[in-house]
């Protein structure tokens, strides 16, 4: 298979690659909360938030997660809706869920202690191989390699590795040889030190190879092809979703808000969101339809007033909303719906399309003088 081949450095260089980038790792790493411990819950919890999110939103929410949330336990015992509240705006919203039902799952069997066993470790829901070893190695100095995308660019730049390094046999190969150049004895700090060098000096567009300290030992650089690699991925054509939304409001400023399991709540997360449907022409009737046969609501075209379209992008989706603010006498009554004034959402969990919505809605609302009170 052309392009997979990985030179190992010669056995007397591995030491001094190894000192190098331990020696440069504890003096120019980050200064972030969950450095500051060894408590694998705060690890794990680190690990779940950080995945595809960067570094500087995680920390406020991290923080405050851990205040309401302080231990495993107290994560387990908690409604799933407390936990997603806190969670809200950070995206991703499964992390949270399996966290929650991980948590529980190592109150039961594991005695409220995170499992020191991969594969333990690993049937836990929402963990994978990646977060299994970075909890292991970093709180309990378990000799496993972590191989994310920054460590594998780092280690295709290195062995100047050309292909699509998420195509499993290449990901294989790059496993095997995160493994082969671990340091044993601190696992945790080596792991760590491969993935700051990938953040903050091998980063993807433009790598600072005049900064990096084991540029020595890189082949891509030698090559002059660091900026070349790793080789662009096949992306996934974008879907494009087209979505109406009914933002009803009450005399009193109140609004409607419901959970969907299926259809569109996957693109609101499962999460509170108001009354929506997938549609591409005629939204102000087709929603007009939609709140009269699933809610009883009956609205006239011209109570809606159309506000300023949302545009929302999550993974491969591309999501186009209208959002409507309709006035009306009074909410339905429904069964498991929510009835918070729009302007005062409080702990609700929202996703961030649905945030987008209520502010293009009170800001349209503002300029009107619509919102009362
Ligand atoms: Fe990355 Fe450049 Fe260092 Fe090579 S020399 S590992 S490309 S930063």
């Amino acid at each position: 298979m052309p392009g997979v081949s990985m030179v190992a450095l010669p056995a007397q260089e591995i030491g001094k690659f190894r000192r190098r980038l331990l020696a440069w790792f504890a003096k120019r790493k980050r200064d972030l909360p969950w450095r500051k411990t060894k408590d694998p819950y705060r690890i794990w919890l680190s690990e779940i938030m950080l995945q595809q999110t960067r570094v500087a939103a995680v920390v406020p929410y991290y923080n405050n997660f851990l205040v309401r949330f302080p231990g495993v336990q107290a994560l387990a015992r908690a409604r799933e809706e407390a936990i997603l509240s806190h969670w809200a705006g950070l995206g991703y919203y499964s992390r949270a869920r399996n966290l929650h039902r991980a948590a529980q799952e190592i109150v039961a069997r594991h005695g409220s202690v995170f499992p020191r066993e991969y594969d333990a470790a690993l049937a836990l829901p929402g963990i994978g191989r990646y977060t299994a070893a970075a909890v292991l190695s970093i709180a309990y100095n378990e000799p496993h390699a972590v191989l994310d995308g920054n460590v594998a660019r780092v280690l295709a730049r290195l062995h100047a590795v050309r292909g699509d390094l998420r195509a499993p046999a290449l990901w294989k190969r790059l496993e095997t040889a995160a493994q082969e150049l671990l340091v044993r004895n601190t696992p945790g700090d080596w792991n760590q030190a491969m993935m700051e060098l990938g953040a903050t000096v091998c980063v993807p567009k433009s790598p600072k190879c005049e900064e990096c300290p084991v540029a020595q030992w890189c082949r891509a650089r030698k090559l002059g092809i660091a900026g070349q690699l790793p080789e662009a991925r096949k992306k996934r054509p974008p879907v494009r979703i087209a979505l109406a939304a009914a933002v009803l409001i009450d005399p009193g400023g109140r609004t409607l808000l419901v959970r969907q399991d299926g259809g569109d709540g996957a693109l609101f997360s499962r999460m509170w969101q108001f009354p929506a449907l997938e549609t591409t022409a005629g939204a102000a009737s087709k929603l007009a339809r939609h709140l009269r046969e699933k809610f009883g609501v009956k609205v006239t075209r011209g109570r809606m007033t159309k506000l300023k379209t949302v545009r929302h992008s999550v993974t491969f989706r591309e999501i186009r909303l209208e959002p409507f603010l309709i006035r009306v006498a009074g909410l339905p009554e429904i069964a498991g719906a929510r009835t918070p004034m729009l302007r005062r959402f409080g702990r609700l969990p929202i996703s961030s399309v649905t945030r987008k919505i209520v502010d293009t809605a009170i800001a349209d609302s503002e300029n009107k003088g619509a919102l009362s009170p």
